[in-house]
């Protein structure tokens, strides 16, 4: 095979078609396709290996080599030529395979009598389905138009694969989208749930890889390119002539609709004889490969701009909009790559799950699933292209663990799991109404963090006895832009109505590091944890801060009000703020307008800075929380959103609790409130040991308050608190085991 002109490919893939269009069964269609591609490519072997499971390719059909290693032949991902080829997603075309690195010898095939090796993956939407090989006895390099044309030949066996052309009974060969899988991503949200996939951007199907009439593809192909550069404009004009970013990714979309190279690759593969959409997707797939590779961020967002691109033009040939007509389970889990906040918050509490590929624990979307109590796994790798709508599907939010279409024993032992936390979820029900009191008489204030007004019936339903924690910065970035100050008195009035006399803590607005406003020009930061956030941002650019400062005193209208500032790191920056809210009381005084009845002025301990500022400081505030999501990530210098060291060190660490105790001592002396409202006070175990360590409020999610409430009641803080010194004086750098030891025995 020297040349495989455009017709010999348009011949070779209307062959395939056929065989796709007869009644054979899998095993016996995949063998007819074998001899059809070495016969038309003129090679003594053609074969076709699938993976069998994630990591290993098995030989599923052969024209050349022995038909007994059919079923039996099987390489590890990255094992062998076939093996590389999977794992690197490229071709490999060699004269002479035997002496090529990472060749290997696999004796029942016979196949050392052929000298010449070309291997291409088999991909569909940048995932490696299997490597369609072709071989022969002549030492040569195959031409470069020879490639090509087996990787149009791969494009249409991966549309077959993906319509379940090869599925029989033979082993090795099962429909894609019908087994189960389980994929280990991270946890974002704990809980757990059932239900089935709702996808959120739902995954075009090719059915017809194949076209008779090149000519017409063009066509069909320009005429979509017409509307998509259309669609584009109309895009562009829409956006604020301020908004840069947005402006920015659609001048990128413009440029790749207009770009040569991708629309000559695409006419290309049509002139093979694929149709439009296979065209489209193969090249698709290209682009996804390389992004796989690609470190530059960059570089990766444009592939990504040209991913979603291609996405579009996908939509338009095939007529497959976002709107499939499919109706939304009544138990949907939802599945994407990413989401926004704003996404989110459409969908609302109608979702029992989330599953994302991307994501992270601080992302917005993390913060809004939390906030709505929904489980939320993130990194679940590959989840938007093993998915399909409707799939029966387990979200393990305490594991990280998704399970799609899991076997029956599977579903089984989870929804065991789940009776017992539902189980347990009536006991701490049973609780609500009760104080959480320790066995030796301590009393400890539970509150709820919040942030959202889907949060508000909570405070209700949790037993919460006031909101601890108010993030007013979720207001700020589930919008497209700036609030006005008008809106955010309709906000903290309806949070102050709703909360009816109970104690809100409103925390100013806490943006940078993860936390990103669309609306706010973001600065290029080293390292934005330590960057310019929070009050950082309040005191060099005071108006926002002062316009938050005066909604929130407009809410309150003569009714108590409390204002907290966040990741102060010296005295000087609580003076600062503190100076600006009595100036705006002033001034509101000055308005004539109604004054809070009671002014309580806080600051957030989440740097370990301020554990050591002046006595002042604690004197002056009037009172202080304990942020020990940042407060452990700088104590311990360990990245909260990083997942390779977030988990690292142990909050039980005998380190942190003595620092904990040590602000509990400060505190005491200058008589000053303390609570913690870290995620760490949701946690049963770790609340009763800052409890034993003298913390007497602790604010957290609403879901959490009946578990740690049941927990400290059967507690003897005395105990505890005798537990914890015998480790610390035993040298241990976690009291965790003493502590559990004492709760085992506490529990009976
Ligand atoms: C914290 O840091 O512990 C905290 C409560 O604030 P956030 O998680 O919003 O940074
Ligand atoms: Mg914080």
């Amino acid at each position: 095979m020297d040349h495989v002109g455009e017709s010999d490919s348009r011949k070779l893939l209307r062959r395939l078609r056929d065989t796709l269009a007869s009644a054979e069964a899998g095993q016996a269609r995949l063998d007819r396709i074998t001899e059809l591609i070495a016969e038309s490519m003129g090679t003594e072997v053609c074969s076709i290996y699938l993976f069998r499971d994630r990591d290993t390719l098995e030989l599923c059909a052969t024209q050349g080599l022995e038909r007994q290693a059919v079923h039996k032949t099987r390489l590890r991902i990255g094992e062998g030529l076939v093996g590389r080829v999977a794992k690197t997603g490229k071709p490999i075309n060699t004269e002479d395979a035997p002496s090529a690195p990472g060749f290997r010898y696999m004796p029942e095939t016979g196949e050392e009598r052929y000298s010449s090796f070309l291997g291409v993956p088999i991909q569909r939407l940048g995932e490696t389905l299997g490597v369609l090989v072709v071989q022969s006895r002549e030492a040569r390099r195959y031409s470069d138009d020879e490639v090509y044309a087996l990787e149009v030949v791969a494009m249409v066996l991966a549309e077959m694969a993906e319509l379940g052309a090869f599925v029989g009974d033979d082993a090795g060969l099962s429909a894609p989208h019908k087994h189960p899988v389980m994929i280990r991503g991270s946890v974002a949200q704990e809980g757990n749930a059932e239900g089935h996939v709702w996808l959120h951007e739902p995954r075009v199907v090719v059915t017809n890889p194949v076209a008779d009439d090149p000519e017409a593809e063009l066509a069909r192909l320009n005429e979509a390119l017409e509307t998509l550069r259309v669609t584009v404009d109309q895009m562009l004009e829409a956006v604020d002539a301020t908004d840069k970013e947005q402006r920015e990714v659609l001048e990128a979309y413009r440029l790749f609709a207009n770009s040569r190279s991708w629309r000559r690759r695409i006419e290309d593969d049509i002139r093979r004889g694929l149709s439009a959409e296979a065209a489209v997707e193969k090249e698709q797939s290209a682009a996804r490969a390389r992004l796989a590779q690609v470190p530059d961020p960059y570089l990766r967002e444009r592939l990504h701009d040209l991913d979603d691109l291609s996405n579009r033009l996908l939509r338009i040939l095939t007529g497959q909009g976002r709107e499939t007509g499919a109706q939304m389970p009544a138990d949907p889990i939802l599945v994407a790559r990413n989401i926004g906040p704003g996404e989110l918050l459409d969908y609302g509490r109608s979702l029992r799950g989330i599953v994302l590929e991307q994501g992270s624990v601080g992302s917005h979307a993390a913060i809004v699933a939390r906030a709505l109590a929904i489980p939320l796994v993130i990194h679940a790798e590959n989840i938007t292209t093993e998915a399909l709508n409707g799939d029966h599907i387990l979200v393990d939010g305490d594991e990280g663990v998704v399970h799609l279409r899991p076997e029956e024993a599977v579903v089984q032992a989870f929804r065991d799991k789940m009776a017992m936390a539902a189980e347990a979820q009536k006991r701490y029900a049973g609780l609500r109404d009760q104080p959480a009191v320790t066995r030796d008489g301590v009393r400890l204030r539970l509150d709820m963090n919040a942030g959202l007004m889907a949060d508000l019936p909570s405070l209700k339903s949790s037993g919460a006895e006031g909101v601890g924690l108010f993030r007013t910065e979720l207001q700020f970035l589930v919008r497209a832009k700036m609030p006005r100050r008008s809106e955010l008195v309709q906000i903290y009035r309806r949070v102050l109505d709703a909360a009816d006399g109970r104690r809100v803590v409103f925390r100013t607005l806490d943006i940078g590091s993860d936390k990103v406003l669309p609306y706010m020009r973001q600065v290029e930061e080293p390292n934005p944890a330590l960057g310019w956030r929070a009050i950082r941002v309040g005191l060099d650019k005071p108006g926002v801060m002062r316009m938050q400062v005066q909604a929130l005193i407009r809410a309150a209208w003569g009714r108590p009000l409390s204002v907290m500032f966040p990741f102060v790191a010296q005295m000087d920056e609580f003076v600062a703020a503190r100076d600006i809210v009595l100036r705006e009381i002033e001034r509101e005084r000055a308005l004539g307008h109604p004054l809070p009845e009671k002014l309580e002025i806080g600051a957030m301990l989440e740097t370990p800075s301020l554990a050591f500022a002046p006595r002042h400081f604690f004197e002056m505030a009037d009172f202080i929380s304990i942020g020990g999501n940042d407060l452990k990530q700088f104590f311990f210098a360990a990245d909260r959103e990083n997942e390779l060291v977030r988990r690292r060190y142990d909050t039980l660490n005998i380190s942190f609790l003595s620092l904990v105790e040590m602000i509990v001592k400060r505190c005491e002396e200058t008589g000053t409130p303390l609570s913690f409202c870290g995620e760490d006070a949701g946690r049963p175990v770790e609340a009763a040991c800052f409890a034993a360590m003298g913390i007497r409020t602790l604010s957290m999610r609403p879901a959490s308050i009946g578990p740690v409430k049941h927990l400290l009641r059967q507690v003897d803080l005395r105990e505890l608190r005798a537990a914890i010194d015998a480790a610390r004086a035993n040298g241990e750098q976690s009291v965790r085991r003493a502590v559990m030891e004492v709760l085992a025995r506490a529990r009976g």
